[in-house]
């Protein structure tokens, strides 16, 4: 295992296909982030918790910085509320 690498529990690990390998430790991303530029450091940590907590894809990897992330679940959660509020409009009458 690499120094500062973070140990995998690969029984937690979500597996699309019987013939994918486990990942066995997680280390350090760098990647650039897909909306804004912005360079950012995907932690082992963070990965740990997205494939063995959040039970994310194995092919799946982080795209977006945070704060573009947190932008985007902004606007889901805007939204949600605008047709919230449309459908109780039309409810009203
Ligand atoms: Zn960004």
């Amino acid at each position: 295992m690499p120094p500062g690498a973070v140990a995998a529990d690969t029984t937690q690990q979500v597996h699309v296909s019987p013939y994918g390998s486990a990942k066995k430790f997680y280390v350090d991303v760098a990647f650039k982030c897909k909306d804004c530029g912005a360079d950012e450091v995907w932690t082992g940590e963070q990965q740990k918790w997205f494939y063995e907590v959040a039970k994310g894809s194995l092919y799946a990897t982080a795209v977006r910085c945070r704060d573009c992330r947190n932008r985007l679940n902004d606007q889901r959660e805007l939204q949600r509320k605008q047709m919230d509020a449309a459908d109780e409009a039309k409810r009203n009458g």
